[in-house]
């Protein structure tokens, strides 16, 4: 990130009025913590908000390389390698990196109930945080990605537990996960859609059915079944 910081505040004279930053996504969209702080601090001075994408990126890449490793490729993998953990310390060091720069901070998509818990706690200390889930998260489960047709229930972050359905629940409930958005990402699924979408030159792309690898299947729930 050389000349991002200095870009953001021609951003806002386009229109563009809130920021997406990620610490997950290791060598593409990832930010360093510093990095991180600098966006926070001058959305802060502009008027802008940011959204943060709250997985850990190192944990994720060395898990995804073991269970491939292992042979470990089914889609129940994509879960397993992207621990609930990685997205509630996130959380609460985006919360922190926020409070140091005085900034407002909207956590995306968020999947746990131990998020939610970090959200209530910064805000019940007055701090300036929204948290955001998806329909995904409330209705689906990783059972899901047991399935036979498992890689339809592929999304990142990914599905968790009924567990973590109910603390997003209560988070909603309670005002502690609001917004309620998509966060919609659609493919097709099968191949014959892909192959007629490619013939109409669309730009949607089809998920592999190469369930045997978690790793090349596109992140985002299917349109046609
Ligand atoms: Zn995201």
């Amino acid at each position: 990130m050389k000349k991002l910081p200095l870009e953001i505040p021609g951003l806002l004279k386009q229109g563009i009025s809130s920021l997406k930053v990620f610490t997950a996504y290791n060598h593409r969209l990832r930010l360093q913590d510093g990095e991180i702080f600098k966006v926070l601090r001058i959305a802060r001075q502009n008027g802008m908000l940011v959204m943060a994408h709250c997985e850990n990126g190192d944990v994720i890449d060395i898990l995804v390389k073991e269970a491939l490793q292992r042979g470990d490729m089914a889609p129940i993998w994509h879960a397993r390698t992207r621990p609930a953990w990685g997205e509630i310390e996130t959380i609460l060091r985006m919360i922190s990196l926020s409070a140091q720069a005085e900034a407002m901070v909207y956590i995306v998509h968020m999947t746990t109930s131990g998020g939610v818990n970090q959200v209530q706690r910064a805000r019940q200390n007055g701090l300036a945080v929204m948290g955001e889930t998806c329909p995904q998260y409330l209705f689906f489960t990783e059972k899901n990605l047991l399935q036979d047709d498992g890689a339809k229930w592929i999304c990142s972050p990914p599905v968790r537990t009924e567990k973590d359905q109910d603390g997003l629940w209560q988070g909603l409930a309670h005002g502690n996960c609001r917004p309620f958005a998509t966060d919609h990402c659609p493919f097709f699924f099968n191949v014959v859609t892909q192959s007629l979408m490619r013939a109409k030159k669309s730009q949607f792309r089809a998920r592999s059915w190469e369930k045997n690898d978690f790793t090349k299947i596109p992140n985002g729930f299917t349109w046609c079944r």
